[in-house]
């Protein structure tokens, strides 16, 4: 076996394990075996996507504490690749193997109210909000916002689900049901003229590597498109960037995050940026990077959880779009294929239903 680069990081031929088996875990794991190290995927569902690609599997549920001790067992670090990780998950995996990013990451980020605070306390801009805890809170805090507003679960939102728009007439206590009527949050309505997210990835070793600003769009909730580079003033794609080293160094953060924003445009005609959500993992507006930049978004989470010096994220082409192949969206595989310049991704997924993200494909414009 080849020695590893020091005291804290893997050598290659190590295990990485992955919480979570999502076309995400595949593409760590895809990423993970061009550098010559494992990965156990560790998720509840038998035909998970990324199952096809691992080198093992445990399929247990993630309150399983016997089948979590014998994973920890058979990896060298811990990984995930998605937020809802729960608590007690994290920290009794974090007893027995270095998780990265941190619990503490983790917490910071599942919950949308903890989050906003988090963010706050910084001193990086979000929309306004105030907690929701029930009927009672929901009048007050929409007396306070105003309407339209956004009611947000504070737990397991993704794709537009556990929200609702607060219109103009709207019954506050039926929305207020609608989303289950457990802990939210309301917020503003932000009137941006943009959505871009920063995907960055912090080292170990506390190195520190942004990939471009990429735009997004968003079709039915879900994301549809990402263009690198966004079309911003460069002062505010630097202040992009410095806000989401901000947001890493705080968090002593190790691994591949996404930091979502919104652009608004500034009474005196310039750009101001807002956070709306951070992600404590690799994200769907990352994907351009696995044909659009030289090392990946998938391999630089490897390399950062490894303890591996970054990858450098510079981009390929005057421009790279990729676009989400959304439920019947992946029918026309034939025709990507076909199609001169297009990188095609599929994810083993069989069924085609809708909103069900299959595969995406990458263009890289000269
Ligand atoms: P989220 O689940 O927070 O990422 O929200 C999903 C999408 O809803 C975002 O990408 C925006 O398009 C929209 N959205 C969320 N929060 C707001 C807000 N406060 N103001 C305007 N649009 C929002």
């Amino acid at each position: 076996m080849l020695p590893p680069l020091s005291a804290q990081a893997l050598a290659p031929g190590a295990t990485v394990g992955v919480l979570g088996g999502g076309q995400l875990g595949r593409m760590l794991a895809l990423a993970a075996a061009r550098l010559g190290l494992r990965v156990h995927v560790y998720a509840p569902e038998a035909d998970s996507p990324a199952f096809d690609v691992c080198a093992a599997r445990t399929v247990a549920a993630y309150d399983d504490e016997t089948a979590l001790a014998a994973f920890a067992a058979a990896v060298d670090v811990v990984t995930y690749e998605f937020e809802n990780v729960p608590a007690r998950t994290a920290a009794l995996l974090d007893e027995l193997r270095p998780v990265r990013p941190s619990p503490a990451a983790l917490a910071a980020t599942q919950d949308r109210l903890v989050e906003k605070e988090f963010l706050a306390s910084l001193g990086v801009a979000v929309a306004p909000f105030m907690r929701v805890d029930d009927a009672g809170a929901m009048a007050r805090a929409v007396a306070q916002l105003g309407r339209p507003s956004i009611l947000k679960t504070r737990r397991f939102g993704y794709d537009g689900k556990g929200q609702a728009l607060v219109r103009e007439g709207a019954d506050l206590a039926v929305t207020f049901r609608s989303l289950g009527g457990g802990p939210a949050i309301l917020e503003s309505v932000v009137p941006f003229t943009k959505e871009v997210s920063v995907v960055a990835a912090r080292g170990l070793d506390g190195a520190f590597a942004a990939y471009d600003v990429c735009e997004n769009r968003h079709e039915n909730h879900i994301l549809k498109f990402t263009t690198a580079p966004a079309r911003l003033a460069p002062e505010t794609a630097g202040e992009a960037v410095a806000l989401a080293r901000r947001i890493a160094e705080a968090l002593d953060y190790v691994g591949v995050l996404a930091v979502e924003m919104f652009v608004v445009a500034t009474s005196g005609g310039g750009e101001a940026l807002k956070v709306n959500e951070l992600a404590p993992r690799v994200h769907n507006s990352g994907h351009w990077t696995l044909d659009g930049a030289l090392t990946s978004q998938f391999e630089q989470h490897v390399r950062a959880v490894a303890g591996w010096p970054l990858g450098a994220p510079r981009r390929h082409g005057r421009e790279v779009e990729m676009e989400n192949l959304i439920g019947d969206d992946v029918f026309a595989y034939g025709d990507l294929l076909r199609a001169p310049g297009a990188c095609l991704h599929l994810y083993g997924k069989s069924d085609a239903r809708p909103g069900r993200k299959m595969g995406h494909v990458t263009r890289i414009r000269d």
